[in-house]
């Protein structure tokens, strides 16, 4: 082999930052936006293109900044293919700390690149039933009484809604949309709640009406608030900003039913993969979560779902202008393309 044909053999990494318009403001509890960039990373080898997306958190301390910062600091020329996934994924974890998102956008990537060169879907490479996704949820923010009503007519054929609550009008939230429905509904309150009594006030009101679960009604800095309220919660109580990878799930079990896993916060699939067994090994409820994503992302967590029990998987379906095609969200239901990877093609 020359100098030339082992350069042309490199891995190589291009990325390109897309502006995702949002249908609607988005509001939590804390704070409302409505365009969400993010990072769409190549990874070029062989003939194939793995794509991976990175969608910054900036409670974690990202930006499409940060992560392009991190994108310029890897050097895979000392790895031979993407087949050395293990390695490579050990080397990009020590590149920096945090950074998951962009993590994440590597992990992706080398996915997609490995089930196109196998040829098979990631699903069938981990020997997944596509039959199995759960129903996923679609999201309500917070919002004025009219534009909630909206939102749940424009969500009238999911089965399950997920609402955000957390601010002051969280019962104005929940009477709106039993005024239009009684579907079952997620609750996350995004930290909202500081007070544990008013937290376990909430939740016992929330019981009598068709509430599946209550994502993490109090901030994760309060952990033995967190453990009081699990003992008296009339609902199960699942982590979402008191997990974000494999390590935290031990201590968690304490306080919470279940964890959200989101591939953003998890590094990609591979931590993610040895999360939902860790929570298993625990009695823990699995929920598979997501930023504002590409079908990119949407399409990666969709390939891991048939493994969970809850999944809140429509960051794709809230923006308009997705960058990608890939699993289709028809009323809910996940489909899975019978197509090598992730399965996403850009439009
Ligand atoms: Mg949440």
């Amino acid at each position: 082999m020359t100098d030339d044909d082992r350069a042309a053999d490199r891995m190589n990494l291009v990325w390109k930052r897309y502006d995702l318009q949002l249908r609607h403001v988005f509001r939590i509890a804390r704070g409302a936006r409505t365009t969400v960039p993010v990072m769409i990373l190549e990874l070029h080898h062989d003939g194939i293109i793995g794509y991976g997306e990175a969608s910054p958190i900036k409670r974690y301390g990202e930006s499409p900044e940060t992560i392009e910062e991190f994108f310029r600091k890897i050097n895979l020329a000392p790895f031979e293919s993407p087949m050395a996934l293990e390695n490579i994924l050990q080397y990009v974890n020590t590149i920096a700390e945090g950074n998951s998102s962009a993590k994440c956008a590597v992990d992706l990537a080398l996915h997609d690149w490995i089930g196109k060169k196998l040829a098979v879907p990631l699903y069938r490479l981990w020997g997944l039933d596509p039959e199995k996704t759960p129903l996923s949820s679609f999201t309500i923010a917070i919002d004025s009484k009219e534009v909630v009503e909206q939102k749940v007519r424009e969500g009238e054929h999911y089965p399950i809604l997920k609402v955000k609550v957390g601010l002051e009008n969280d019962e104005e939230m929940i009477t709106t949309i039993r005024s239009v429905t009684d579907k079952v509904l997620y609750v996350d309150a995004n930290e909202g709640w500081t007070d544990k009594h008013v937290a376990l006030e909430r939740i016992t009101w929330l019981k009598d009406h068709n509430v599946a679960f209550v994502e993490q009604p109090m901030p994760a800095g309060q952990f033995d608030d967190l453990k009081w309220l699990r003992d008296r919660s009339a609902l199960p109580l699942i982590a979402d900003e008191s997990v974000l990878r494999l390590s935290d799930i031990p201590a968690l079990a304490e306080a919470f039913d279940g964890i959200n896993i989101k591939l953003m916060k998890s590094t990609g699939l591979h931590e993610a993969m040895r999360m939902i067994e860790a929570a298993r090994a625990l009695n823990m409820k699995v929920m598979l979560g997501c930023m504002i994503e590409t079908a990119v992302g949407i399409s990666a967590a969709a390939h891991l779902s048939p493994l969970a029990d809850f999944a809140d998987l429509d960051g794709n379906v809230l923006i308009s202008n997705d960058p990608f095609d890939g699993v289709r969200n028809i009323n809910g239901r996940l489909q899975l393309r019978n197509t090598p990877g992730l399965g996403v093609t850009p439009v």
